[in-house]
């Protein structure tokens, strides 16, 4: 069996639970936790006789997801009633958008290996959570309705993903953008972002899609990627057998990195939908549109096209920067205090970066302290080396760089006739590396180099050394 002769076909629904402080159609608190079932009331359990209100904030979120993901706005939206039972959901139907989503034909970019690719977003509808089923080891099950009502979007990508790398960037990339917009915390642990992926395996050059089977609810990054590759495995394995894949919803098993049954699946006339008749059409205004675009956060490719105009930064730099808000976020809190943002942007990327992922800089080192700490080595009154070494120094202790630098005499030496002498002394201490580089073992200059720059206690400026070095050895 080759991989290479076939190829999956993959598109991803992403649920965000918005961080309003109430839930979507009544006064609950829509924070996670709390002590079970203390977080309800008629409306959210779905109880005879009550009226589900909308709430303002879960719609201008929604709105703010679509623009921030190059959608179309409807200006008319409305809900309808999803039918199904299953014990979280105690109205037995879940209020959400059908026909009509509030946003519509977007896209995303990626970037892998691979190059730039372009991800296209059919839809995105508001709708409620259901709650949480317990299950316990005694064989009981026990329910929590809190979460019934937070408001959630889901997010239907087209099937425009062929690799389980693509699909990894997609989420991550669609987490960062949630993330700059702030409209949820997008904690995967605690399920405010959840993916469901759909995938299908076709023999290369088939134009037709194959069967697809539906990936629920997996909520990491890795385990996303896992559960692809061995779908893709599992489905490709049963076409070379001569089988037919089902159409059916599996669930990733974290502990063996399988994918098993949980139901044949169910087709969208099962679920009966019909209009939710409490519930009015949403009608939005061109202008109260406009207001929303208005006071949309910089999304990440703004300050990137920002960081390399106006700062010099290099397209994969800022790429990297703008990866993350938290780091973003950082990078510009230190660049409003220093103007050696190149120098800043590779503290962070190729120093910073290797201590903790995302975030937690701004809580070890200060904005203040590091972009200090940039300008002294911009202004080259440290070497990259000394640089180095302070920043393990400021990720334990609050002190100033500058003043470490000062008591401690960390100054770049770049006194040439110092070092002119140092290297002399070298030269003739060592005559066999003299007699090696004129032999042309051109090496043999780097074995003076760091005799002199041990003797100034790894201070000397490095290229004002190399030349001085290389200067003496040719005479
Ligand atoms: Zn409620
Ligand atoms: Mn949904």
């Amino acid at each position: 069996m080759s991989g290479r002769e076939y190829e999956m076909t993959v598109g991803i629904e992403v649920h965000v639970e918005l961080d309003t402080k109430t839930k979507i159609f009544c006064s609950c608190s829509s924070s996670f936790g709390g002590e079970p079932n203390t977080r309800c009331c008629p409306v959210c359990m779905g109880l005879p006789g009550s009226l589900p209100a909308l709430n303002a904030q879960a719609v201008e979120y929604a709105v703010m997801a679509g623009l921030a993901t190059g959608c179309k706005i409807s200006r008319r939206s409305a809900f309808d009633r999803k039918n199904y039972f299953y014990p979280d959901l105690p109205k037995a139907y879940q209020i959400t958008q059908y026909n009509t989503p509030i946003c519509k034909d977007g896209s995303v970019d990626i970037e892998t290996e691979q190059g730039r690719k372009s991800i296209g977003i059919t839809r995105i509808h508001i709708e409620e959570d259901a709650g949480k089923l317990i299950h316990g080891g005694d064989g009981m099950t026990l329910i929590d309705f809190n979460r019934c009502g937070v408001p959630l979007i889901e997010i239907v990508s087209a099937p425009d993903m062929s690799s389980s790398e693509e699909a990894k960037a997609y989420l991550k990339k669609l987490r960062a953008l949630m993330l700059y917009i702030g409209i949820s915390d997008c904690k995967m642990n605690e399920g405010s972002f959840r993916c469901d992926v759909n995938i299908s395996v076709r023999r290369a050059g088939d134009s037709a899609l194959g069967v697809k089977t539906e990936l629920k609810n997996l909520n990491s990054f890795t385990f996303a990627k896992k559960a692809i590759d061995y779908e893709f495995e599992r489905q490709t394995a049963i076409i070379e057998a001569g089988g037919r894949i089902e159409a059916q919803t599996r669930r990733f098993e974290e502990s063996d990195g399988k994918t098993y049954l949980m139901r044949s699946k169910e087709s969208e006339n099962d679920y009966r939908y019909f209009p939710e008749p409490d519930l009015l059409p949403i009608e939005l205004s061109e202008n109260m549109i406009k207001r929303i675009s208005e006071n949309m956060p910089r999304l990440p490719d703004e300050r990137k096209a920002e960081y390399i105009s106006s700062y010099g930064i290099s397209t994969y730099d800022a790429e990297l920067l703008v990866s993350d808000k938290s780091v973003s976020d950082y990078f510009e809190a230190c660049a409003a205090l220093t103007p050696y943002r190149k120098t800043l942007a590779n503290l962070i990327l190729s120093e910073l970066m290797r201590f903790v992922e995302g975030d937690g800089f701004a809580s070890h080192i200060s904005p203040s302290n590091l972009a200090e700490l940039a300008t002294l080595a911009g202004e080259e009154a440290i070497n990259a080396s000394v640089a180095k070494k302070l920043l393990r120094r400021l990720w334990e202790s609050d002190e100033s760089p500058l003043a470490i630098v000062e008591r401690e005499n960390l100054r770049q030496i770049n006194d040439v006739v110092w070092l002119t002498n140092l290297t002399l002394k070298a030269i003739a201490e060592n005559p066999k590396a003299l007699s090696d580089y004129k032999a042309g073992k051109t090496v043999a200059a780097k074995s003076i180099i760091g005799k002199v720059m041990s003797k100034t206690g790894g201070l000397a400026n490095p290229s004002l050394l190399s030349d001085i070095v290389l200067a003496e050895l040719d005479k």
